[in-house]
This record gives C-alpha cells, structure tokens and sequence, in this order.
C-alpha cells in the first residue's frame, strides 16, 4: 500500500489516541444511541475533555491551535470504525469553520472554547423544505428592528438538530436581492420562538440526530450576525470546499473500515469446504474495491495537503466527494455480498455500513450537483 507522507509522529499519536477513545467511548454506546435516535451529551463533553472537537480552533479561543490534519484524523477514525452517530464533523469541521473563518473575535470568544469543550453543540441550518441543492432559494427571513434581527422560517435536515445549543442560520436579509440576499447569523436556541421539530426517522445514521427547526419570531442581537448582510452566499460557497472534504475524509475512512472487517469474514466464513476467501470471485472483487480506495485514499490526502495550505478549490473539493462518497456505496454494497443472508441482518456491521453509506450521494451537495460543478470547470 502506498505510504501516507502527510502526518507526523505527533499526529500517529494523536490518531492512537482518537483509536482508544473511539474503542471505549463510543462504539459500545453505539447500538444503544441507534435506539435513542441520538448520542449522549455526555460523549460530546468526552470528546471536548479529549481534545477532539474543533481541534484547529486558536489557543486565544480555546482551542489547540492545531492544523486541520487533527481535524482529519478525528473525522476519518470515526468513519473507519462506522460510528455514524455523533455528528463531531459537523460541528468541527463544518460549523466553527464560519465563526473561525468570518466571525468577529468577540463572536469567537463567546462561542468557540464551548464548542472545544464540548458544553455547546452546534448545528449549521442550511437546508429547507424547499430549498436544499438550489441555496438561494431559502425563505427563512431575518428583518432588521433596531438592534435585532426578528428571524422567521424552517429548516429541515438538520444534522445535531435535537442536541444543538447554537444553529449557524442561513436566512434571507434581503428577498429581493437572491443570493446577494443571503446572511448568517448564530441562533442560540434558548431563544424564545425557536421550536425543534420531530427527530427525523432515516434509513441509516440511526444514532444521529436530524431535524425540523422552527422559528418564529425569534430576536437575536446583530452582534449575532456573520459578516456583513448579504454576504451569505459567498461565505456558504468558501466554505463548501473543506466540508466537502470532510466528507470524503470519512467517505475513505469507512472504505477502509468496511474493507478490513470483510476481508477477515471472508476468510473465517466456510462455504463448499473453503472460506468464501479462496472464492475467484471474492478475490478478484476485493482486489478491484481495494485498488479504487488506495486511488481515493491517495487523492483525497492531496486534498488534504491543499486544505492545510488553504489552496483546495470547490472543483477539486467536489471531484474528492462525489469519487469518495459513491466508492463508499459502493464498497458497502459490494461488500455485504460477501455476507450472503448475514449481510442482511442489523446484527452484523456490514448491513450498517451500506444503509448508513447511501447518505454520502445526497447530504453536503449531491452527487448531481457535484457532477454539474465539476463539469462546469471542464467545459469553460
Ligand atoms: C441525513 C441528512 C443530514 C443532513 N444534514 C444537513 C445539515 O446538517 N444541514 C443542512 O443544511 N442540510 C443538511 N442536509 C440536507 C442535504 O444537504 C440536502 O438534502 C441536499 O443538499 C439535497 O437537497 P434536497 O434534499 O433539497 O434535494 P433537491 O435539491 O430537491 O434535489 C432532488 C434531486 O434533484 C437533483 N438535482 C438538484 N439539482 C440538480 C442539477 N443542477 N442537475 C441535476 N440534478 C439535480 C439532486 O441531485 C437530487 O437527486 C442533510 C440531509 C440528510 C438526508
């Protein structure tokens, strides 16, 4: 297998240690968040207490002022072991990346070090009934009185939905502007008029919490707000890259997973006096499975790389989560044929792993419309 050059001692020792805390701390919880619909609080103040969440948060701010690369391994560990259910990425690598990113530093200072410890969650409510790939098309309005912002709207989808202390909000500060009209703003949800709806019930992810949000009426300081009004839309698009590719870092890191655990299946299950291993075709499969996610693994670390040096541009960030995230439905399904009638059964990993897998063709951009920003660049 090709060597990885893009870590160090201290990040292998991080990765050790992410290992530990995945082994003990989450994954015998697993099946019991999968039953509650949602994760402990008390695993995200684990995680916190750890050093795990928002890893590349400044010291000033309370973070370790780590480089992405921790964020990386934190994300790809859990995806390799298929705990599907804390929603860590979302909150590290997607939501403090626009207070990181565009935040004031009195914004930072009253939000991050929470989120570092765990103590508050954050959600980023993109996504409506009827406005998800299409992001200009969102309704949910924020009006300016006086030195608020009256917030009105739903969103749907919403990934920490249930357990979430804070929503980074994209709403509409101008209707007539299009995505000229788009602003964020940080939505405590103690607020009054903030309502959570239903714990969505999904296919896979079972142990993640996702969620309609309500707001009616809800005021919220214009000290809240991120960047200037109307800077919405270009703020989402700068940060789509590295969450997209955060994706894909997990996308690769099940591959991984669900590629190990079969091949020892493989070789343990019996079938006609041999093990399904010695099978042509099993060996033929794998061997195709595994040189597609050395080539994915190779080419989401360049991406990686370009992440840490702030060079990833949307189109490359793209081309990383469509190629990963379909390779994982993929390898789950190809994989879970090997199990015959086990793989069907919740009781084995494997059948985890494919329906939790079909989520990478749809959350964080589809794979259509991963395609039409990928075309757009190889056709201008
Ligand atoms: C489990 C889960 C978690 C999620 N978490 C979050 C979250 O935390 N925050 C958040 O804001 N959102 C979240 N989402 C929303 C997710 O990002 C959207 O579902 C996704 O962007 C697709 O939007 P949509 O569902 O509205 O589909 P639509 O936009 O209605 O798309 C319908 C179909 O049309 C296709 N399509 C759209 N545009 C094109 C095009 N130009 N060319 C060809 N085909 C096209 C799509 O690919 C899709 O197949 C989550 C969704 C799920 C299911």
């Amino acid at each position: 297998m090709v060597q990885r050059h893009i870590f160090s001692e201290e990040h292998e020792l991080f990765r050790d240690s992410v290992r530990r805390f995945i082994a003990t701390e989450v994954t015998p919880f697993h099946r019991q968040w999968e039953k509650d619909g949602k994760v402990s609080r008390d695993v995200w103040l684990k995680a916190g207490a750890a050093g795990f969440l928002c890893s590349n948060v400044p010291v000033e701010f309370g973070g370790a002022g780590a480089d992405y690369l921790y964020n990386a391994i934190f994300t790809e560990e859990l995806g390799r072991a298929g705990v599907t259910g804390p929603g860590f990425s979302v909150h590290s690598d997607m939501a403090a990346t626009y207070l990181l990113n565009f935040g004031t530093d009195e914004q930072k200072r009253k939000w991050l070090p929470k989120m570092v410890s765990g103590e508050v969650i954050a959600a980023l409510g993109l996504t409506e009934p009827d406005a998800g790939s299409d992001l200009k098309a969102i309704r949910t309005s924020a009006t300016r009185e006086g030195d608020e912002y009256v917030i009105n709207g739903q969103k749907v989808y919403i990934s920490n939905g249930q357990l979430c202390d804070i929503v980074i909000l994209a709403c509409k500060t101008d209707r007539t502007a299009g995505a000229r009209g788009m602003t964020f703003i940080v939505v405590e949800t103690d607020r009054p008029g903030f309502e959570r709806g239903r714990n969505l019930e999904k296919l896979g992810l079972k142990a993640q919490d996702t969620s309609e949000l309500f707001f009616r009426n809800v005021r919220v300081p214009v000290a809240n707000r991120i960047g200037q009004e109307g800077e919405g839309f270009a703020i989402a698009m700068h940060n789509l890259a590295e969450e997209r590719l955060s994706i894909a870092v997990s996308a690769v890191g099940a591959c991984e997973g669900i590629l190990g655990y079969t091949v020892d299946y493989t070789k343990e299950r019996r079938v006609f006096g041999k093990s399904v291993s010695e099978f042509q075709n099993t060996r033929f499969k794998v061997a195709e499975l595994a040189a597609q996610v050395q080539a994915a693994r190779v080419f989401v670390d360049r991406c990686i790389e370009l992440a840490v040096d702030h060079q990833l541009d949307p189109t490359t960030a793209a081309m990383a989560k469509m190629l990963a995230g379909e390779l994982q439905c993929k390898v789950a399904d190809e994989c879970l044929q090997f199990y015959g009638g086990y793989g069907y059964m919740m009781e084995y990993q494997i059948a985890h792993a494919y329906l939790d897998a079909r989520i990478r063709r749809i959350a964080g951009g589809s794979s259509e419309v991963m395609r039409e920003i990928i075309s757009r660049k190889v056709f201008a």
